[in-house]
Order: structure tokens, then sequence, then C-alpha cells
């Protein structure tokens, strides 16, 4: 088994953006995101601080914009619709889960396509399911890179997503499919859902179930993602979907949580 790490591939993707953002303020255009961020969840604010500091990193000028929980959709669509005017602004943000009082459709909706640095707007989805996306989700682009770097040919092989949300599952599958894999999706109604893992040649994990996947639920040799991002209720520890320990004994490769 081997523990696919990306911190290696990280540094030279820094340095490659590094260098595309030098080339694009040598032309005079200074890349500039807005990230808004409603309310006080606070793994949400982590993602947008996270996402401030490797912004600066990279040269890219970061604008975290907060708003009360109790900001309406109205002011948030005005919002938006002012950053998409501003031509000084490139890439726009919207940290999920938004509070429940709002209606995320709309706000995604009033999105400039072109600037949705998340790609969710129905028209990069759209674009996305006609195999020509190139604003795409970050987190299966992510899960993509990682079988690239572990190279995984994933060719007429079985691949498995585990969850089927708009921002993870439901992209990643398009885009496993794009690799010409035969993709398979299973979801919270799917019942014995162990009988469908065990086929997986590549496993991906995104339903924020704590450590679901069990070793005895994975083929030998199998290749395991693990996007799940959950903490553990007794110890508050940060925990997989996947019980990565003993599936890692089984796996050809994983990621760790
Ligand atoms: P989500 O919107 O809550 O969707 C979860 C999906 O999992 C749903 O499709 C749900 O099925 C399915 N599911 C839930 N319980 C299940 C079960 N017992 N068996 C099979 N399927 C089940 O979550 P998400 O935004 O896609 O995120 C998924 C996980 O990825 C979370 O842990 C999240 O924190 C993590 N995440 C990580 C990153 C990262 O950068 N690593 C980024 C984004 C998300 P139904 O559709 O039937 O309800």
């Amino acid at each position: 088994m081997k523990v696919l790490r990306s911190k290696e591939y990280v540094v030279h993707l820094k340095e490659d953006l590094k260098a595309r953002v030098l080339q694009l303020k040598q032309r005079g255009v200074y890349p500039n995101v807005v990230v808004l961020l409603v309310g006080e969840d606070a793994a949400s604010k982590a993602y947008a601080k996270m996402k401030g500091k490797i912004a600066d990193q990279l040269g890219i000028s970061y604008q975290l914009e907060e708003m009360p929980a109790n900001v309406t959709t109205e002011e948030m669509i005005a919002k938006i619709h002012a950053l998409n005017a501003d031509e000084n602004v490139h890439g726009v943000m919207v940290e999920m889960p938004l509070p429940k009082s709002l209606n995320e459709e709309e706000i995604i909706q009033s999105l400039d396509p072109q600037k949705d640095m998340d790609g969710i707007h129905p028209m990069n989805m759209g674009y996305l399911l006609k195999g020509q996306g190139h604003i795409l989700p970050n987190t299966p682009l992510a899960a993509m890179a990682l079988l690239e770097l572990g190279k995984v040919d994933l060719e007429g092989k079985i691949a498995l997503v585990v969850g089927r949300s708009n921002i993870v599952g439901k992209p990643l599958a398009q885009l496993l499919l794009e690799k010409n894999a035969t993709v398979m999706m299973c979801h919270s109604r799917t019942p014995h859902l162990e009988e469908w893992t065990r086929q997986a040649d590549v496993l991906c994990v995104a339903c924020g179930q704590s450590r679901l996947i069990k070793a005895d639920m994975v083929k030998k040799g199998a290749v395991v993602i693990d996007i799940g991002t959950n903490y553990d209720d007794e110890t508050g520890k940060l925990t997989g979907d996947v019980d990565f320990e003993k599936v890692a004994e089984k796996a050809s490769l994983i990621t760790p949580v």
C-alpha cells in the first residue's frame, strides 16, 4: 500500500501558479478575488482564512467580505452584481454552506459565470456535463489531481463515487467519466452500499460520514480517495469518510484525510 501525499505536488503547483500570476501582472492584469463569507460558521471562516493565505503566497490580491448571518438574499445578490460589474475583480466565491434563510440557488445564479471561482454556476456545470468544462469545482479537481499524481490509469476501470452533491460527488463522477472510467454513484438511499464499494477499482468517498468505509467494503488493491472531512464527536479529531488504518492495509493507494 502507498499513501498518496500531495505536499510535494502542491509546492510545484504553487510555483507554476506564481509564474502565471507574474505573467498576468506583466500584461497589466492584477489578479484580484473576493470571497463572501456569511455568518459565523467556524469551518467556513477557517477555509476563507486559508484561501487568503494561499492567495497571498501566489501574489493574488484577496478580499474577504464578511456579512452578518441575517443578510438577505437580495442584499447578497446586489453585492454579487456589483462585483460582477467591477472589472478589477476577476473571481468571486461564496463560502458554503449558507444560512438556511438564504436562497442558495438564486445566489449562485447571480454570479457571473466567468468569475465563478468554484465552478458552481449552472452554466459552468452545464459545460462540465458536456465535457467542455473550463471553470471546474475545486474539490473534484483536487481529487483528479491526486489520481494523476498517483499515476492511476482510469481507462476502463470501475470508479465509484459515494456522495452526489453538486459541489463534489456529481462533478467528480463527470470528471472520472471523461477519463473513460466506468462510473457508478452511491448515496444515502443506496441499499447495501458495501455490494457496490467492493466492485470499485477506484473508490472516491465524499459523504461526510466519519469512517463509513470499512476494510471489508473495499476491493483488495483498490485506489481509495477520501474527500471527507469530519470531526470525531468524542475526540474532536479530524477524520475522513474512510477508516484509514484498516483500509490502508487493503488498498494499493490511499489518501490520508
Ligand atoms: P453533502 O452536500 O452533505 O453531500 C453528502 C453526500 O453524501 C450526499 O449525496 C448524501 O446522499 C451522501 N451520503 C450521506 N450519507 C451517506 C451514507 N451513509 N451512505 C452513502 N452516501 C451518503 O456534502 P459535500 O459538500 O459533498 O461534502 C462531502 C464531504 O466532503 C464532507 O465531509 C465535506 O466536509 C468534505 N469536503 C471536503 C473538501 C476538501 O477540500 N477535502 C471540500 C468539500 C467537501 P443524499 O444525496 O442521498 O443525501
